[in-house]
């Protein structure tokens, strides 16, 4: 719900209390990692060195900020943990510009990835298969302070069971599956 929450508070609030959203083209369309681990276990090697041991489509959970869900991938050694964020049909340029609410849910995974393992997570990749692309990204204090903030917010907002504010961006909504009962 962190993604939904940092695109839209409105949307995370429309989706916790059962307004039904049939799925997306993208949420049906399933990434099949295990089919491309050899390709991962080679990008681990050639971007974080030998040692690490590879997992794909990894279930991880956290109770400190109520995340469960499915990583992409994990590579562990002694030290850390470092998930690793998947795009199948996306440009290099593109990847390199995440979004922040796609930022946000690769920290919550980052944190629970940390809590599933308990191991230490300093940084993920974001990892481009088609054409190849890897880029890591810090996972600092000011980014876990984020996910610490918005997890707090998700929480009221469900003890409070009250509407939050509409997202700013009316770009978002001409798109939104919940206009119709959003905007009134
Ligand atoms: S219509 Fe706009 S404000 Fe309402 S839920 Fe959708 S994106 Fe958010």
């Amino acid at each position: 719900m962190v993604k939904e929450y940092v695109y839209c508070p409105r949307i995370a609030y429309f989706k916790m209390f059962s307004v039904y959203e049939p799925p997306t083209e993208s949420m049906q369309y399933s990434k099949n990692l295990t089919l491309k681990y050899n390709e991962i276990v080679e990008i681990v090697n050639q971007n974080l060195g030998s040692g690490y041991s590879v997992f794909v489509e990894v279930f991880v959970k956290s109770k400190k900020i109520g995340v469960v869900g499915k990583v992409d991938a994990v590579a562990i050694n002694s030290l850390e943990a470092v998930p690793i964020e998947v795009k199948l049909n996306t440009s290099p340029e593109k990847l390199k510009k995440i979004a922040l609410h796609h930022l946000a849910q690769c920290i919550a995974y980052c944190i629970a990835v940390e809590e599933t393992f308990k191991k230490q997570v300093n940084r993920f990749l974001l990892v481009s298969l088609e054409p190849r692309a890897v880029y890591e990204i810090k996972v600092g204090v000011a980014l876990r302070e984020f996910i610490y903030r918005i997890s707090k917010e998700i929480d009221k907002m469900i003890a409070e069971e009250k509407m939050p504010t509409q997202t700013p961006s009316k770009r978002k909504c001409a798109a939104c599956f919940y206009r119709k009962i959003c905007i009134r």
